[in-house]
């Protein structure tokens, strides 16, 4: 084998090939186990050196749909419900493969007017579907994390401008520590971006009022007098272990009160506002600054997808617009060129499948998927307090339940962390369900999490029945002898 040129007449039977094992995939993947670990042999057949000479279009291809069918863990399957995973819906996973026919190069409107146009209109049903006003810039990210440090770049851009400083040109030198204020349920990755962004990650301070987690208001405010100057508040709209929101109206009226920039954290939780049911839960989301969530989450698009809002459109492209290198298009240019609205230069046409499963399914279609997956999570919240081996240890807010295993016969606290750790380790080696474990309120839980599009009452009802089940043989082999410490 040689130049793929010689092989230019297999594109079309490469991808049948694909298609053929999609189908039979498809069809198997709610009831494959969502990991089998005998599959692990088959990542020696990934190594080996370099080949000099390929193997050829239709060989390399036949190898890696085997391999990969059989050594994934299926958690665009019903039953992974660790972490916070979504799924592909039929017309996101479509989209998605459109997206890879086309291999559009996204960053700038000249390379593709079609992607630039489509990430327009997505970020037009996205504000539409959250209820965000239509006024906000947006960006498609690969992910919240990308999102989150999209957001507050954007926030940082504000900040120092605040101090008389353009950060974009001359850097954060001389600059005070911008103050960042939020409560315990902030995610990890807003962290990461104040370290990407050289403002520190431990600088963020935390503010809570109990050992959830939950926001302190009055310490906030009392900081925010103390500072006396432009400050940023980060708000979580849903939290991982739990899924509780932080108050995002108080939040709102704090950060007006005092001139603070307002981001929101919406990952998961931007989903609430889907449904009247629930949007409560995000009351006050259109008073932020800037908003950050997940495609491949809760919309159910393959990763990687996120998108970040923006109330001040201008400032995205003040923080990401390019230096004039001579080969980009220049200040005259009125089109949408996304890779200086982002993180990013080149990037995927990731709007192409968010169009294609919000055109598929509409806002009804996603509020119909986000009842159900609320309706699965009391579902499974219920079986949890039915059970006398089972303890809640949240109120099931939206779509994550967490509890614990806790057999009738008295164990310390101690032991039960160490049999719920246990059970977490052997519930993932078990693999007919996935789900982690937490440290919640000093206690160490399980926090599935429903968001996939395939996931049924079936289901959690065996995730359910499986936990219980390995739970029990774990704490037989605690009473048995091996307990914490004496093991
Ligand atoms: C998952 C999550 C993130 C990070 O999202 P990625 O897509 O993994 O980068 C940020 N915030 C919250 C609340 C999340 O749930």
């Amino acid at each position: 084998m040689a130049d793929p040129l010689h092989e230019r007449d297999l594109a079309r039977p490469a991808l049948d090939l694909v298609a053929k094992a999609a189908g039979a995939y498809l069809e198997a993947l709610p009831d494959l186990p969502v990991r089998d670990p005998a599959a692990d042999v088959l990542f020696d057949r990934l190594g080996g050196p370099l080949p000099e000479h390929g193997a050829g279009t239709l060989a390399g291809v036949e190898e890696l749909l085997d391999i990969g069918t059989r050594a994934a863990v299926q958690s665009s399957g019903p039953r992974f419900f660790h972490f916070i995973v979504g799924g592909a819906t039929p017309a996101a996973q479509a989209g998605d493969w459109i997206t890879g026919l086309l291999d559009q190069p996204a960053g700038l409107w000249v390379a593709s007017p079609l992607a630039a146009e489509a990430e327009t209109v997505v970020l037009g049903w996205l504000k539409d579907l959250f209820a965000l006003p239509d006024s906000y810039g947006g960006v498609l990210t690969p992910s919240a994390t990308f999102a989150n440090l999209t957001a507050l770049a954007c926030a940082r851009n504000w900040w120092a401008a605040a101090h008389g400083v353009d950060v974009t040109v001359d850097g954060l030198a001389g600059l005070p520590t911008m103050p960042v204020l939020t409560g315990g349920y902030v995610h990890p990755s807003n962290r990461k971006a104040l370290q990407i962004l050289g403002c520190g990650r431990d600088t963020l301070r935390v503010h809570t009022r109990d050992d959830a987690g939950r926001v302190d208001l009055a310490a906030i405010e009392r900081a925010l007098i103390e500072i006396d100057g432009p400050a940023v508040l980060i708000a979580s709209a849903g939290e991982v272990d739990t899924g509780d929101f932080d108050p995002i109206d108080a939040l709102a009226d704090l950060a007006e009160r005092y001139g603070a920039w307002l981001h929101v954290d919406g990952a998961f939780g931007l989903f609430a506002g889907v449904t009247p049911r629930l949007s409560h839960l995000v009351r006050g989301v259109e008073r932020a600054h800037s908003v950050a969530a997940d495609g491949h989450k809760w919309l159910n698009v393959p990763y990687e997808s996120g998108f970040a809002f923006v109330r001040d459109a201008d400032l995205l492209g003040r923080t990401f617009g390019a230096s004039n290198a001579p080969y980009l298009p220049g200040a005259g240019d009125t089109h949408l060129n996304y890779n200086h609205l982002g993180p990013e230069s080149s990037r995927r046409a990731r709007a192409l499948p968010i169009w294609a499963t919000l055109r598929a399914y509409g806002r009804a279609g996603y509020r119909a998927m986000v009842e159900r997956h609320h309706d699965l999570a009391v579902h499974l919240g219920a079986l949890v307090e039915q059970a006398p081996d089972l303890e809640l240890l949240a109120p099931v807010t939206l779509c994550v339940v967490c509890f614990r295993y806790r057999p009738p016969e008295p164990f310390t606290e101690t032991e039960l962390d160490e049999l719920n750790r246990r059970l977490g380790t052997e519930l993932i080696e078990d693999g007919r369900v996935y789900a982690g474990t937490t440290i919640h309120r000093g206690k160490v839980a399980l926090r599935p999490a429903i968001v996939n599009w395939r996931t049924v009452a079936g289901d959690v009802e065996l995730f359910a029945a499986v936990v219980r089940e390995i739970g029990a043989r774990v704490a037989g082999e605690l009473r048995a002898g091996g307990r914490a410490g004496e093991a």
